[in-house]
C-alpha cells in the first residue's frame, strides 16, 4: 500500500486559463512558471503551454536553464536580471530575454563582450519601491542601454503593488507615472500581472505577465468563473475514531468536543505543504461532501470532521483544494495567501494530466558558471 496523497494537475485547465487571461488582456502574455509553476511543476506546465503561449517568465537563471535544458524553445524571460556576467553569458547563449532593474545590470551589458545582442526587458520602478529604475531615471537608463548598441529590443515594464484591490488609486497612480516616465521612450509596453488583467483595463498594453490566474484562483475578490483549479490537492480517510463530549484532539488539544464527534485522520500534513496555520473550520471536502479541518494540523496527518458525512469512512476520498475547495477559502482559513499555499506544495508527488502537445527536443547546454 502507498501513502494515498498526491498533487494532480489539469494541464488542460492550464491552458484555458492562459488562453483566457491573454484573451482578456489581449495583445500578448507571457505564461509565468517562476517557483516551479506555483507549485504545479515548470517544465510541465511550459510544455502544456508550449504551443499556445507567447512566452514564459522565471524569477532567476537557473529556473530558466532547466525549462531551456527540458526542451522548452519559447522565449523566457528573466525577471531578476543577471546576477553576474557569466550568469549573462549563459542567458544570450540560452537566447533568453533579460528584465534589467538596476545600474549594476547596464554595466554588466555595456562590458558583455561576446558581440551578443540582448532581449532587454527595462523595470520601471512606479510606487513599489522594490525593484526598478525610478521614473525619473527610465529616461536615461533607456538612452545608456540603447548606446550599447547590444540591445535588440528594450520593452519597457513596471509592476504593481495593489493592483488586486478594485478601489485603490495607487494602481491608477501608477498607471500615470509610467505611461509619463515612458512617453518619449520606444518599445512594446507591459504592466499587468494577474490582478491588472482582471481589474485594470486601462493598464493594458502590448504584453501581459499572468502567473496566479493561470492556475485557477485569484486575489481580488471577485468570482471569475472562466478560470478553472488547475491543482488538486487530496488524500485519503485512513483511520476514523469518535471523540466523547470533554475529549481533546491533537497538538496542544486546541479541539475539544462538546458533542460525539466523528473524526476522520487524513494522510497530509504540513510536511506536504498544508498549511500548518490553517484553523478549525477550513474547508475541506470527503467523499464530495463539505466538511471542514478540526484540530492543529500536524506534520504527517491532519483531521477532519466526519459527524455530518456519516457514510464516509477509512479508505474515503479527501479533497484538501482543487475544485471543490477553492484553495483561495483555505488559505483565508489558515491566514495566507493563495500564493504561498500553492507554492509550499512538496513531498506528496504531482501527477499531471491532460498533458497535451508541444514537448520539444531538449538543448544540449553549453557554458559554465
Ligand atoms: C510574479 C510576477 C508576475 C505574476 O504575478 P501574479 O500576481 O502571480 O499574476 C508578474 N510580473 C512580475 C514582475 C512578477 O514578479
Amino acid at each position: 500500500m502507498t501513502r494515498p496523497t498526491s498533487v494532480r494537475i489539469d494541464l488542460a485547465a492550464l491552458r484555458n486559463n492562459y488562453l483566457y487571461a491573454r484573451g482578456v488582456h489581449g495583445g500578448r502574455a507571457l505564461a509565468v512558471l517562476k517557483a516551479n509553476a506555483y507549485g504545479h511543476g515548470a517544465l510541465a506546465s511550459a510544455h502544456s503551454l508550449a504551443s499556445v503561449a507567447d512566452g514564459f517568465a522565471v524569477a532567476f537563471l537557473d529556473e530558466a536553464c532547466a525549462l531551456r535544458e527540458g526542451g522548452v524553445r519559447n522565449p523566457i524571460l528573466v525577471l531578476e536580471g543577471c546576477f553576474n556576467a557569466s550568469e549573462l553569458k549563459i542567458a544570450n547563449e540560452l537566447d533568453l530575454w533579460v528584465v534589467v532593474h538596476q545600474e549594476e545590470q547596464i554595466r554588466l551589458i555595456e562590458e558583455s563582450r561576446t558581440g551578443a545582442r540582448f532581449n532587454v526587458w527595462l523595470k520601471i520602478d512606479t510606487g513599489m519601491s522594490r525593484a526598478g529604475f525610478r521614473a525619473s531615471d527610465a529616461a536615461n537608463a533607456y538612452q545608456r542601454l540603447q548606446s550599447t548598441g547590444k540591445v535588440s529590443a528594450i520593452t519597457l515594464m513596471t509592476h504593481f503593488a495593489r493592483a488586486d484591490e478594485p478601489g485603490e488609486s495607487m494602481t491608477a497612480q501608477q498607471i500615470e507615472t509610467f505611461d509619463a516616465a515612458t512617453a518619449m521612450l520606444r518599445g512594446e509596453r507591459s504592466l499587468c500581472n494577474s490582478a491588472g488583467v482582471l481589474v485594470w483595463p486601462s493598464a493594458r498594453r502590448d504584453w501581459a505577465r499572468p502567473g496566479l490566474m493561470l492556475y485557477g484562483t485569484t486575489t481580488h475578490g471577485r468570482e471569475v468563473p472562466e478560470l478553472q483549479p488547475v491543482m488538486t490537492f487530496e488524500s485519503r480517510v485512513f483511520n476514523v475514531r469518535t471523540l466523547e463530549p470533554g475529549e481533546s484532539l491533537g497538538y496542544g488539544a486546541t479541539f475539544v468536543a462538546s458533542e460525539r464527534t466523528r473524526v476522520g485522520l487524513v494522510c497530509a500534513g504540513y510536511a506536504d505543504g498544508y498549511p500548518q496555520t490553517a484553523a478549525t473550520g477550513t474547508p475541506i471536502a470527503v467523499d464530495g461532501h463539505a466538511t471542514s479541518l478540526i484540530g492543529r494540523v500536524s506534520m504527517d496527518m491532519l483531521t477532519v470532521d466526519l459527524t455530518n458525512v456519516p457514510n464516509a469512512g477509512v479508505g474515503s476520498s479527501v479533497e484538501l483544494w482543487g475544485p471543490r475547495v477553492p484553495v483561495a477559502a483555505v488559505a483565508q482559513g489558515a491566514s495566507r495567501s493563495p500564493y504561498e499555499l500553492l507554492c509550499a506544495v512538496k513531498r506528496a508527488p504531482l501527477v499531471h494530466e491532460n498533458v497535451g502537445q508541444g514537448i520539444g527536443e531538449p538543448l544540449r547546454m553549453t557554458g559554465t558558471r
